[in-house]
């Protein structure tokens, strides 16, 4: 059994090469960005930078090798992430959303489905985007809960005399879902009821728009506390039509779509929650090591603030741990992989807002302001117990459903 985390030559190789293109280009999303008051335009400004990640590759790096990517898998992917965000968490997000817009049609398409959708993402021109319709404006949270509950809201019927669906409804918080001209991205996956009155397991369905498509409008471009540069729009869907080939599996499968989809990103936030820490380490370290503070000594000799750092790696090392074995687990087809992933989830991100905001003690008053990276990093990290899914409202109800079932095994997760 090895259990060391040995990476190969080849993955050494993946992670020198994604903090090359880090350092190259994605230091200049904050430059090219800060002094932009609208969202929008804060995320148009990213543009440049997104299709110099598509021209070296790096869309193609992240897509699965069986579909004509060039990733082996998940572990791959969280090295990638980890140099990734741990300089920019917004082209970053633009980029990794794509995988999880096209993770629908992954895990559900057809070989006809994708030879239709799949080949521009694998192109390394321009600036394609996908993404993953699920969050609506009133909550998302109970999206699968049984009637008198609303869950999904968006509706499309089918249209037998033409051979289309006619999808209407809104959504909120989706990854790029305005496309960089407000007609949509490449290809949107969306989430929507098919069925006004079956149980939810039968009433869901995802349905793949490509885009521009008439009918689709984005309505506003959210202004988050964090990922400022990162497109979180609010759509709306009226009328719009695609052919009824566009439905993926069968009708009514959109439940299992959803939940097999949040898998992988749950693993993932684990590692952005780890890189957004490794940020702040490395600065809070440097800080500490060279600043007195009008004392006679570097800050890092007084024992506060070195245990305070720490325990701050610990914290990290246990979540870049508990990450990458969640990775590993959902590469290997391990029945512990969805709890290894929500586990990530969970810890690395309330972890991470610990952490950073620990951090930020031991630097002190200089920590609150712009003028230095912790107050940015702290307004992304908060982002990560509460999207892919709330903590509160998903990821604790799924481990706490997972722990009530009779048949659960705790020892499921050990090796
Ligand atoms: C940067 C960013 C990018 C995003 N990208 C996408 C994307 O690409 N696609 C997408 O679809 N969404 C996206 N989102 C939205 C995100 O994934 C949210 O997790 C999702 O909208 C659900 O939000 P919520 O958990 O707060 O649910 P809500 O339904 O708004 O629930 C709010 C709160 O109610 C409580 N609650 C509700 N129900 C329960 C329950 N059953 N048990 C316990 N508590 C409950 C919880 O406290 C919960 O936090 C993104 C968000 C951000 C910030």
């Amino acid at each position: 059994m090895a259990i060391d985390f040995t990476l190969t030559p080849e993955q050494r190789e993946l992670r020198t090469e994604a903090r090359d293109f880090a350092q190259r280009w994605l230091t200049g999303v904050g430059p090219a960005t800060h002094a932009l008051s609208d969202p929008e335009e804060r995320w148009r400004a990213t543009r440049p930078i997104y299709e110099q990640a598509v021209a070296e590759g790096w869309l193609r790096r992240i897509l699965p090798e069986p579909l004509g990517g060039e990733s082996r898998g998940m572990v791959d992917f969280a090295l990638v992430a980890e140099e990734f965000i741990a300089v920019d968490a917004n082209v970053s997000l633009t980029l990794f959303a794509v995988t999880l817009g096209l993770t629908p049609l992954m895990a559900a398409g057809t070989p006809e489905q994708l030879a239709e959708h799949f080949g521009r993402f694998l192109d390394p021109t321009g600036a394609p985007l996908a993404a993953f319709a699920f969050s609506e404006p009133g909550g998302s949270a109970n999206y699968d809960a049984p009637a008198p509950a609303d869950g999904v809201r968006t509706t499309a019927v089918l249209d037998e005399a033409r051979g289309e669906w006619v999808i209407n409804g809104r959504k909120r918080w989706v990854s790029s879902a305005g496309g960089w001209h407000g007609e949509g991205p490449d290809l949107l996956a969306v989430v929507c009821r098919t069925s006004p009155s079956a149980p939810p397991d039968e009433a869901l369905s995802v349905i793949l728009v490509p885009g521009p498509v008439p009918g689709l409008t984005l309505d506003a471009s959210l202004d988050l506390l964090g990922h400022r540069a990162h497109q979180t729009p609010e759509i709306t869907l009226r009328d719009v039509r695609v052919p009824a080939r566009h439905l993926l599996g069968a009708p009514g499968s959109g439940r299992a779509i959803v939940a097999g989809s949040f898998l992988p990103t749950a693993a993932l936030v684990g590692v952005f929650a780890l890189a957004r820490m490794r940020a702040a380490f490395a600065y809070a370290l440097a800080f500490a090591r060279r600043e007195r503070r009008a004392g006679a000594v570097p800050i890092i000799d007084h024992q506060a603030v070195g245990y305070a750092l720490a325990d701050a790696k610990s914290a990290m090392e246990a979540v870049r741990s508990l990450s990458w074995r969640a990775c590993h687990a959902l590469d290997s087809g391990s029945p512990a992989a969805a709890e290894l992933a929500l586990h990530a989830k969970v810890f690395g991100s309330e972890t991470a807002v610990r952490v950073v905001t620990d951090l930020m003690r031991v630097v002190g008053m200089e920590s609150y302001t712009h003028e230095n990276p912790l107050a940015g990093i702290l307004q992304d990290t908060l982002a990560y117990p509460l999207f892919d899914g709330g903590n509160m409202g998903v990821r604790r109800r799924q481990l706490h459903t997972m722990l009530a079932d009779p048949a659960y095994d705790p020892d499921t997760t050990r090796p």
